[in-house]
Parts: structure tokens; sequence; C-alpha cells
């Protein structure tokens, strides 16, 4: 079974591909799901080239939506989207719920210390208190109805060096969270593809992490493999197959399908 909830679209503005190229990559591989899940508009952060415009919503939906009826002989295809979680704004997640199927947590930003300076990059955490605060967002966010997949759950570990204590903590409210939440959480093997990383304990994908999928796996969480491909080419590479594999090296139970009742 071979089946990808997380899939971009050229409309964020850093992926390459609209929704018929990926829909012919995944029949390509004899896919039966292709779930897309793009970076959602959002008034709250002003980041460029990150995520897609508030006009481009309905375009997108409408293209998800057209490939749905036409291909639905060949393959199911899902419609949703990526997006961080921050409680300000409930109304945000309706409003997205009321145009897509499912929404699959990205939490790219945690706010600062305090909230009024700002936020900060969820890929360069750098202090203790930071990945805790990673880790707390994503715990509020899975106690709310918004959510049907953590996205990269340790992305936390991207730019932190050592798995450390806090690390580790972090870890646990993620993963007890959604375990909860009976939510899975993403190996996500775009973060393989951005290649090793240099740490004081030696190199390592920025994530997934390893020592996060035991924890995992010592909790009871279930696990998706995603691809979160940003270029249609990417959305069954080899990078998914060595996934595959490191997934079931460490004895992880894979889900397949996202449960969404919309
Ligand atoms: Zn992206
Ligand atoms: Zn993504």
């Amino acid at each position: 079974m071979k089946t990808n909830y997380h899939t971009h679209h050229e409309l964020c503005g850093h992926a390459k591909g609209r929704v018929e190229d990926y829909v012919k990559e995944a029949l390509r591989h004899g896919m039966s799901d292709l779930g897309f899940s793009d970076h959602a508009p959002s008034r709250a952060i002003e980041d460029v080239r990150v995520r897609m415009k508030y006009s481009d919503l309905p375009v997108y939906v409408a293209e998800v939506r057209t490939a749905q009826v036409k291909y639905r002989d060949k393959i199911q295809i899902h419609l949703g989207l990526e997006c961080e979680y921050f409680d300000t704004n409930p109304a945000y997640y309706t409003e997205l719920l009321s145009e897509v199927d499912y929404l699959i947590l990205g939490q790219h930003y945690v706010h600062m210390r305090n909230p009024r300076h700002g936020l900060l990059s969820s890929f360069s955490l750098q202090h203790p208190d930071e990945v805790i605060r990673y880790a707390k967002s994503i715990e509020n966010a899975l106690k709310t109805p918004y959510f049907n997949l953590v996205g990269h759950p340790d992305l936390y570990m991207c730019g932190y060096d050592r798995f450390d204590g806090a690390a580790e903590e972090a870890a646990y409210i993620i993963c007890e969270a959604a375990k909860e939440a009976d939510i899975p959480l993403e190996f996500n093997a775009n973060g393989m593809r951005r290649g090793k990383v240099k740490t004081s304990t030696g190199l390592r994908h920025p994530y997934p992490v390893e020592a996060f999928w035991h924890i995992a796996k010592s909790v009871g969480n279930k696990v998706m493999l995603s691809s979160d491909c940003h270029k249609p080419s990417l959305l069954h590479d080899q990078v998914i197959e060595e996934a595959s594999r490191w997934l079931n090296d460490i004895g992880l139970t894979m889900t397949t399908h996202l449960n969404y009742k919309r």
C-alpha cells in the first residue's frame, strides 16, 4: 500500500509542480492515496515564499477537487493544508477546515519567551527552554480538534546539538499528547533529503532523529511516513525506501491512512 498525505504545490512559492504533476507521478508508482497539504495562507505570519497567498487558496482547492473527480477511478486524492498552531485565533482553523478535509500541524515557528517579541524559527532552536516551548505548542495544538497529523514532530532537533534532558522531555510531551489525542506522528522523509549535520555526537540528519522515535515507540504512537515532497520527482524517491527501512529497523508500527471525518 503506497500512500502520501504530505505533498506541496508551487503556489507556496518554494515548491515545484501543480496537482496534475504530482498525481501523474503517484500513478506511475501505483499509489493508492495522494493527499495535498500545501502551506496554508496566514494573516498572522508574514513570511514570504513560505506559504500560498490567501487569493490562491480557491485556486488550490479547485485544482485538487477537480483532480479528485477526474482521477477517482485510479487514485484517492485528499485535500489538506499544513499550518502552524497559535492559540490566538481559533477562527483561523475553522475557516481553513471549511475549505479542506484535513490539517497537518507543521510547527515551523514558536513564540519567543515573551510572545510580544514575535516568533522564533523551529529550524534553529538552541536553548532547552525553546525546545520545551516547541513541545508545549504541539501539546496545546493537540488539545484542539483541528489537526489530523503531527508533521515532523522532531523538527526541534534541527538546530539543536544534543538529545539531552530537555530534548527527551520535549519528545515525551509531544508523544504523550499525540497518543492521548490519537493523532499519528509523521516520520518526515524530507528531513533526510536535507543531508546530514555535524553535531557534537557525530553526523545525523537534521530530522528525523532516532532517539525521538525510540521514545515514540515506547509511548506506543501511531507513525505515518510522509514524503513532504516539494517536487513531483521526490514523491516516491529512494529516500522513501530508505526511510521505510529505518522505520522497520526501529520497530515502529506504520499507519498508512489518515483518519479525517468532516
Ligand atoms: Zn515547504
Ligand atoms: Zn510540508
